[in-house]
C-alpha cells in the first residue's frame, strides 16, 4: 500500500488540559500546545483562515488575544473547537464574538444529557454546552455555529435520533460533522472505542437522509466512499477534491490505497482509507465500486449532499 499525504491547514494549539474528561480524547499524549512566538509565526503564514484548537482553547486564557492577533494580521476567518463548556457564559462567549472569532465548532457528542456527560465524563456539561450553543445562534450574524459528532463504538447508534434532535432543536446551525473517531490519543489505548466501519455505515446513512429531509448540511470524515454507499456527496474528502483539489485539508491525515482500490471506479475522489484505521482492522471492509464518479462529482458540484 502507498501512503498519501494530503496538505493541511495549521491548526493553533491551546492549552494542555481540558474541562472534560472525553472517552475518544484525541489530544492525549498528541498534542502540546503552541507558544506565542510559534503562534505568531502561524498566523503570519497562514492565509485567510486559522482554525484555533488543541485540547480545550477556551481554558487558556491566550485565547481572546491570540483572536485578536489574527484579525489585525487580516484573516478572515477565525474558527474556533471547542466543548463550548466555557461559552455558557454568555459574556465570554460575546468578548471572544467581539475580538473577532467568525465561527465555532462545538463538539456534540450526543443528545441526551446521560450519554453526553458518561461520554465526556464530565457531569453537567451537557446543559452547559446546550445553553452556550443556544445562545451563540443568536449571534449568528457575526458568527457561525457547527456541530461535530465523533462517531465511536458507543455513540454510533444514536445517529438517527440525533440528526432530529439538532435538526429540531438548533435551527441555524452552519453544518454537522460526523467524524469517524481516530485511532490515536485514547482510542488508541481502548480500541474498542472504534466501531467497525461496516456497523456504522447504516447509521451515517440514516442520519445524513434525515439532516437532507430537514435541510441540514451533514458532512462526514474520515470514512472511506465505498463505506457511503448512497450517500457519498457528504464524504469531506471527496468534497475535498472535487471542489479544492485537494488543497486545503485541516490535519494532518495519512491515508492509504488498498490494492483492491486500483479496481475502484471512485478511486479519483477517494482518499482511501486512514492508516490508523488499517494498522487496527485492516481492508476487508472495502468495496470497490462500480459506480459513476462522474455521477457524484456532478451532485457534489450542483452543491448536493
Ligand atoms: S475501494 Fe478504495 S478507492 Fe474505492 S471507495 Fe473504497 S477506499 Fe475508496
Amino acid at each position: 500500500m502507498k501512503p498519501r499525504r494530503i496538505p493541511k491547514i495549521e491548526p493553533i494549539t491551546l492549552s494542555e488540559t481540558c474541562n472534560q474528561r472525553c472517552l475518544f480524547c484525541s489530544a492525549y499524549r498528541a498534542m502540546p500546545a503552541h507558544t506565542d512566538a510559534e503562534i505568531a509565526a502561524i498566523i503570519a503564514r497562514s492565509d485567510r483562515q486559522v482554525i484555533i484548537g488543541g485540547w480545550e482553547p477556551t481554558v487558556d486564557a491566550r485565547l481572546e488575544k491570540i483572536v485578536r492577533q489574527a484579525k489585525s494580521a487580516g484573516i478572515q476567518n477565525i474558527a474556533v473547537f471547542t466543548n463550548a463548556i466555557r461559552l455558557s457564559d454568555k459574556k465570554y462567549a460575546d468578548r471572544l464574538i467581539d475580538a473577532g472569532v467568525t465561527g465555532f465548532n462545538i463538539n456534540f457528542p450526543a443528545h441526551t444529557r446521560k450519554l453526553s456527560d458518561s461520554i465526556t465524563q464530565t457531569p453537567g456539561a451537557f446543559e452547559k454546552r446546550v445553553s452556550a450553543i443556544k445562545h451563540l445562534l443568536t449571534r449568528r450574524d457575526r458568527t457561525a455555529v457547527s456541530l461535530c459528532f465523533v462517531v465511536s463504538s458507543v455513540n454510533y447508534k444514536i445517529l438517527p435520533a440525533y440528526a432530529e434532535y439538532v435538526a429540531d432543536n438548533f435551527p441555524g446551525i452552519e453544518h454537522v460533522t460526523l467524524n469517524m473517531v481516530c485511532v490515536s490519543g485514547w482510542a488508541s489505548i481502548v480500541v474498542s472505542l472504534v466501531p467497525k466501519l461496516s456497523g456504522i455505515e447504516p447509521y451515517l446513512k440514516a442520519a445524513a437522509c434525515i439532516f437532507r429531509k430537514k435541510r441540514l448540511t451533514c458532512i462526514i470524515d474520515n470514512v472511506p466512499l465505498c463505506r457511503m454507499r448512497g450517500f457519498e456527496c457528504a464524504s469531506v474528502a471527496a468534497r475535498y477534491i472535487v471542489i479544492d483539489g485537494a488543497k486545503s485539508v485541516a490535519a494532518d491525515k495519512t491515508y492509504l490505497r488498498a490494492a483492491c482500490c486500483a479496481k475502484c471506479s471512485l478511486n479519483e475522489i477517494c482518499l482511501g482509507l486512514r492508516q490508523d484505521y488499517y494498522d487496527l482492522n485492516g481492508s476487508k471492509e472495502l468495496l470497490p465500486s462500480r459506480k459513476s464518479a462522474r455521477s457524484i462529482t456532478e451532485k457534489i458540484l450542483e452543491g448536493k449532499r
